[in-house]
């Protein structure tokens, strides 16, 4: 007979399911931590030797049994129950997440804003299999992409922006406007700048066409910098400029306001 497993927070007694004293202790936190407006990710700061996963901790803010569903003994109240989702909603809006289509919204919303570090092309959205998986478009060889970068899932890649507005919540002064050092400090110029720089000396990895494609890129790249300074009112999906993606795994995020932001995949 297949044992199904009990969710966390519940063992069995050997009669009947109960309350793990330790684990029921935890979940009961989580919510209470989370409903008071403490990030996912600053919960274990709270918990003494919480060890959990991000995904973990959501999957059990996502779980109505421990309000008592399916006859197991309830941990937490309906009301609170109700509040973490009513957060986790917010959340979402501010990550840009479209409910009705959960597995798009990273097509729709990072189209355009995925640039490769390392030569300064966008990433492109390819389909491998059943699933869909970013890669820079630039292609060194014919029909080889950019061998220098790293691939990217859709959910890494949300992932990494829920943690960067996170940082931002934690860190408001991100949202104010930046005005200084970001012709030199953008990524995306500096990569193309090098790239051109490279074409112009080999002329047998590139030919003219794509030279010329790279300048032109360049000078649009400045001239989208040039349309900084704006203050950002509140974070959503909206106020991503660019996110910059290195073959270490370096992810660096560019606001609309000029702020920079650095993460790791
Ligand atoms: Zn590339």
């Amino acid at each position: 007979m297949a044992t199904r497993r009990l969710p966390y927070g519940y063992k069995f007694d050997g009669t009947t399911i109960i309350i793990d004293d330790i684990e029921g202790k935890i979940v009961k936190e989580i919510y209470e931590l989370f409903c008071e407006g403490v990030y996912i990710t600053k919960i274990k700061n709270y918990i003494k030797n919480f060890d959990m996963s991000r995904h973990k901790v959501k999957r059990i803010l996502d779980d109505k049994v421990y309000t008592g569903e399916n006859d197991l003994p309830s941990i937490i109240d309906e009301d609170l129950f109700e509040t973490a989702q009513k957060i986790k909603n917010q959340r979402l809006n501010e990550i840009g997440k479209n409910q009705d289509k959960p597995y798009s919204y990273v097509k729709e919303n990072f189209k355009d804003k995925i640039v490769c570090g390392e030569c300064g092309a966008d990433y492109h959205r390819y389909k491998r299999g059943e699933e869909y998986i970013w890669n820079c478009s630039h292609k060194v060889f014919k029909r080889k992409i950019c061998y220098k970068n790293i691939s990217l899932s859709d959910e890494q890649i949300e992932n990494i922006w829920s943690r960067i507005v996170d940082k931002i919540n934690e860190n408001p002064k991100l949202l104010e406007c930046k005005e200084n050092g970001l012709k030199q400090n953008s990524g995306r110029y500096q990569a193309l700048d090098r790239e051109i720089k490279i074409a112009e000396t080999d002329a047998k990895e590139y030919s003219q066409e794509e030279l010329i494609k790279l300048i032109y890129k360049r000078s649009s790249v400045m001239y989208e910098m040039s349309d900084y300074k704006k203050e950002i009112k509140k974070i959503d999906i909206t106020a991503l400029d660019k996110f910059t993606v290195y073959k270490n795994g370096k992810i660096k995020i560019i606001l609309k306001n000029g702020a920079e932001i650095e993460e790791k995949i």
